[in-house]
């Protein structure tokens, strides 16, 4: 498929308001290209992403873990190449404990299929594991008791990208307070990887204005996941 056609097909499914055409591809940015940082050394003792859901789907370390019905640990390929990052869970994935399958997570995979991946080539998980009542934003003391389970996952993964979905990942991630339109359009090297940002698929849905910036982060993604595979291969 080619730069006009994933565009075309992306605004399609996610119902942009006009068209947008691809901008030349540009390629990685000074600090994309440069060696990611040092992965940390993983001293994970579970066998599997299986064994580590395993030993902490029954966590108790925030009050969440009192009044979540599903702990949601995360989906996709535990070798994954990129991982999407969200905040919480809501209501649906509450009941099904998996990340991503209410409205949000409908148009998060249009989007990835618009860019050619889905659900089983990636690895999708979220800042924290069990959902907020009324899906409040997280509160920091959760946000810190439920990262370090995060940054195991990544350390096991070792994905070569990773995408933050809305301004509570990002700043989670990267450990600041920065606006998150400040953020976009960057790479960060953080956890081994290179790291981007870009609209939680829940701000699409109430702005749609925002549909034109995500395709051309997405957009910008997929070329430095190309530029890579290139390389790897
Ligand atoms: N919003 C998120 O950030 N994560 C989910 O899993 C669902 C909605």
């Amino acid at each position: 498929m080619n730069d006009l056609e994933r565009a075309l097909r992306f605004q399609a499914d996610i119902g942009t308001d006009e068209v947008v055409l691809p901008r030349k591809r540009r390629g990685l940015s000074a600090s994309a290209a440069a060696t990611p940082q040092a992965l940390p050394a993983d001293s994970s003792q579970y066998a599997s992403l299986e064994a580590f859901r395993g030993a902490i789907c029954d966590c108790q370390k925030c009050p969440l873990g009192k009044t979540r019905n599903k702990f949601v640990f995360g989906v996709g390929n535990p070798h994954a190449p990129v991982m999407f990052i969200g905040e919480a869970p809501g209501a649906d994935e509450d009941r099904q404990g998996e990340p991503f399958v209410g409205r949000a997570g409908k148009l998060l995979d249009k989007i990835l299929a618009a860019i050619e991946f889905d659900r089983s080539s990636v690895y999708i998980a979220n800042i924290l594991k069990c959902r907020p009542p009324q899906n409040r934003d997280p509160e920091q003391s959760e946000m810190d008791a439920c990262m370090p389970y995060l940054e195991r996952q990544i350390a096991m993964i070792q994905p070569a990208f990773i995408c933050c979905l809305g301004r509570i990942a990002a700043q989670g991630l990267l450990g600041t307070k920065t606006p998150l339109g400040k953020m976009r359009g960057q790479w960060f090297d953080k956890f081994g990887a290179r790291l981007m940002v870009t609209y939680h698929p829940a701000a699409l849905l109430r702005f749609p204005d925002y549909k034109r910036d995500t395709w051309e982060d997405v957009q910008r993604l997929r070329a430095a996941y190309d530029e890579w595979k290139g390389q790897a291969t």
